[in-house]
């Protein structure tokens, strides 16, 4: 039978490369946009299906939660993220910049997984969040970009508590790096290409299925430091 993976934040970039690469592989795939009419480039692809979703709004997740109620999900891909105010040093950047930035990296992704989590299949489903190599604590400072590492050390964390709070079930959580892929974020300098970071995403969540636990990995399948 079909699996079924519902990708947040899917209207471009890494998002839109994960759908295009499941539905490749004969996945099913409900993929989430902000605004209907950032449905175009994932309505022309094959077994994929569009639903909105702003996922900082909590009324928003509900209603998703609402409307896919019934639905199995094999993977819960939160892809969604942003990259705060660039440039900027912490000291720099204004109360909203921040609170923004640590918002939608840390606490948005973890509601709405445990707002989605009883549509995950408890026997062998995935729950993947869209990390970073910059979250690492012990590698990502120095790297760069310190608040928005800050905000994936930050989601890092409360993934933590999310697989303690799990208890005995089959689920696998994965906290990903996607490598550093040319996307609107990633920049035109960055060197993978969005479908060779999305098919190697697709291989390391297909592994997970029925292995449990939970791993910090890259899109090679390469086990990162916390
Ligand atoms: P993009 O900026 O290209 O895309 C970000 C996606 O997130 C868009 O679809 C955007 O929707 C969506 N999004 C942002 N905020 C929300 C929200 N509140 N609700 C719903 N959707 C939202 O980034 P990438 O594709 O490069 O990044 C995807 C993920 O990968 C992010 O979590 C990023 O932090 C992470 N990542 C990326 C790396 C890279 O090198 N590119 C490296 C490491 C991690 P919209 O179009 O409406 O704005």
């Amino acid at each position: 039978m079909n699996k079924t993976v519902l990708i947040i934040g899917a209207s471009r970039g890494l998002g839109l490369g994960l759908a295009k690469q499941f539905s490749s592989e004969g996945w099913q795939v409900i993929a989430t946009v902000r605004t209907p009419q950032q449905a175009d480039a994932l309505s022309q692809i094959p077994r994929v299906s569009v639903e909105t979703l702003d996922m900082n709004d909590a009324a928003s997740v509900d209603a998703l939660a609402r409307r896919l109620e019934g639905t199995q999900l094999d993977v819960l891909f939160v892809n969604a993220g942003v990259a705060g105010p660039q440039g900027k040093p912490a000291n720099l950047a204004t109360e909203t910049e921040v609170g923004h930035l640590f918002y939608t990296n840390a606490v948005a992704p973890l509601r709405l997984a445990e707002r989605l989590l009883p549509l995950v299949n408890t026997k062998q489903g995935v729950v993947v969040f869209m990390s970073s190599i910059l979250g690492s604590v012990e590698t990502g400072p120095g790297m760069g970009m310190s608040l928005y590492g800050a905000s994936k050390a930050a989601l890092n964390h409360m993934t933590r508590t999310f697989v303690a709070e799990l208890g005995e079930t089959g689920v696998t959580v994965l906290s990903m790096h996607p490598g550093w892929v040319k996307t609107d974020m990633g920049g035109e300098q960055a060197p993978l290409e969005v479908e060779t970071s999305a098919r190697g995403m697709v291989e390391q969540v297909t592994k997970a299925l029925g292995t449990g636990g939970h791993r910090y990995l890259d899109y090679q399948g390469d086990l990162l430091p916390w």
